[in-house]
């Protein structure tokens, strides 16, 4: 593995830190904003593509101290107002400097339960960093403190030192929550309802839990041993995780309140529904909802290929349809299981794009080509009924729709024929409409999408509900942020101040 790249960036920034801290204290405002910002050390792409290995190897120990140093520690603190669970951000930030890592962590847990995950996946540039005064100082959004790369670094820290504490649970109350779904949602939900001294069981689907962050994020850019160290952490705090729990088939939402004693139930089954383009030859062999290709790839390791039980297509030339994460995290996948091209092929430019800036970085280093303004009209197969190629049609952009971007609009004549052996379809999901076609009483919107109020309760007495089931295909974060307003109200309800 090549680690010269990134050897170069720990030697400058060890020379910096020396430099810096002899002069701590007389350090003023213009000149903490004249401190280079620390870039990521990361696996080398070509690399890179032959591993399932991390990509980004995360700051050493003097590239986060001068990056927190370039934090202004501003009164106002807009950085706050910007992440969606309001961690005390300069207050964590100041603890790096001071070296005092374990106390950083600590002020972030105070609002996230899982930072780790978090300082690698959350989009911080339209969250937290987007508002940061140095980014707007410097003129570039892009510029402002790397917020997530240091919450990423006190949590591995932390991990490192085998520290992660258990959180202290209160006394039993006799009270039984039942959680649907293990993703960020259902976690933070089990913990915080736990530490109040309930019973809580959590159920999943799948054979392991942990959500779209075990069998969607591929194992590159979230490791699985971080989602599987949570939720050992969650059973040590006597959570039981019963998993292959189908709610809806094994047991219906009604049979968990009204047979199985549960006092509350907590719906977090997430957006797990692929949407299709309803095209021709989307029934063709080699066409893929990225659902099932990135699961079929992470959660049952068809990349072990010859050690896994779960087979996957051998693709040469791969087209990924869409611009988020989930289509780049598709097409690098693809690259990394053997393809030999693989194309992101979006309807708008890369500015519309949804997807994180550093994973479309990531992406084009690893040599995945961008086909933009262009999108399949028609998928063309051979005699076996395989794919064997894509009809596609250009376009340019037009006035902003609802979503303020500006709306791609066909241009007449433009067909062209893109060779390829398989489609990955990443054009978003919905949600799994199992539990309402089982709970009449369940109310959702035309998307089906669980309706809540503002404590994120439904429809039916005593059953909450959060994350993407609630919001659409959304965030960890945002997840995040919904099981912690349902578990207020669970706790408030169970202990009758409500
Ligand atoms: P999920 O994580 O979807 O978890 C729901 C769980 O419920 C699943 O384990 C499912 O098996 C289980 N379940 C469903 N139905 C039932 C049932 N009837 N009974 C029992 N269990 C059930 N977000 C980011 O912030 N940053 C990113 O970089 C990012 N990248 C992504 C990449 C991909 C490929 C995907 C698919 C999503 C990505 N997201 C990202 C989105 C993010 O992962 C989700 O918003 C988040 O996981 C939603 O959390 P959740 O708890 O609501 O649901
Ligand atoms: Fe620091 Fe930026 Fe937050 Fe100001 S806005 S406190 S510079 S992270």
């Amino acid at each position: 593995m090549s680690h010269i790249p990134s050897v170069k960036l720990f030697e400058e920034a060890k020379k910096l830190a020396v430099d810096i801290k002899t002069r701590e204290s007389e350090i003023k405002n213009k000149e903490r904003s004249q401190i280079p910002q620390q870039e990521m050390p990361a696996q080398d792409p070509i690399e890179r593509i032959g591993n399932m290995e991390e990509v980004t190897y995360g700051y050493s120990a003097e590239q986060a101290y001068v990056e927190a140093m370039r934090c202004l520690q501003c009164k106002n603190a807009p950085c706050i107002k910007g992440c969606p669970v309001g961690i005390n951000i300069p207050a964590f930030v100041a603890q790096i400097t001071k070296g005092d890592y374990q106390r950083s962590v600590g002020i972030i847990k105070e609002s996230s339960l899982l930072p780790a995950i978090c300082g690698r996946v959350c989009p911080q540039e339209v969250q937290c960093q987007e508002p940061c005064t140095l980014g707007k100082i410097l003129k570039d959004k892009n510029k402002s403190v790397s917020i997530g790369r240091l919450e990423r670094f006190v949590a591995d820290w932390e991990r490192q030192q085998g520290k992660v504490s258990i959180p202290e649970i209160k006394p039993s109350t006799g009270k039984n929550i039942a959680i649907v779904g293990s993703g960020p949602a259902g976690i933070t939900v089990a913990a915080d309802v736990r530490r109040e001294g309930h019973k809580v069981v959590m159920f999943e689907a799948f054979h392991k839990p942990g959500g779209v962050i075990v069998y969607g994020i591929p194992e590159f850019r979230m490791p699985k041993r971080i989602v599987e160290d949570e939720m050992k952490t969650l059973e040590k705090m006597g959570v039981e995780i019963r998993t292959n729990f189908l709610v809806g088939r094994t047991r219906k939402l009604t049979d968990l309140l009204e047979k199985d004693g549960f006092d509350a139930v907590f719906i977090g089954t997430g957006a797990g529904l692929p949407r299709f383009m309803n095209i021709e030859g989307e029934n063709l062999v080699g066409v893929f909802s990225a659902n099932e290709y990135l699961t079929r790839a992470n959660l049952m390791k068809a990349y072990e290929r010859g050690k896994a039980d779960t087979p996957i297509f051998q693709a040469r030339k791969v087209a990924v349809l869409g611009g988020g994460n989930v289509a780049m995290d598709s097409a690098r996948m693809a690259k990394r299981i053997g393809a030999q091209k693989v194309s992101i092929v979006y309807r708008r430019t890369e500015v519309e794009m949804p997807a994180r800036i550093e994973e479309v970085a990531h992406a084009k280093e690893e040599g995945i080509e961008f086909h933009l303004l262009k999108n399949a009209q028609k998928i063309l197969g051979d005699e076996r009924g395989c794919v064997k190629a894509m009809e596609c049609i250009s376009y340019e952009l037009g006035e902003p729709d609802e979503s303020g971007r500006r709306r791609p609009v066909v241009i007449k004549g433009s067909e062209s024929i893109m060779e390829v052996d398989t489609v990955i379809i990443a054009i978003g999901n919905d949600s799994n409409p199992l539990i309402k076609q089982t709970t009449q009483a369940l109310v959702t919107n035309k998307w089906g999408n669980i309706i809540v109020d503002e404590n994120c309760k439904t429809s039916i007495d005593r059953v909450y509900a959060g994350g993407d089931i609630v919001l659409g295909a959304a965030t960890v974060i945002l997840a995040m942020g919904q099981g912690r307003i349902a578990a207020r109200a669970i706790n408030n309800l169970l202990e009758g101040r409500t």
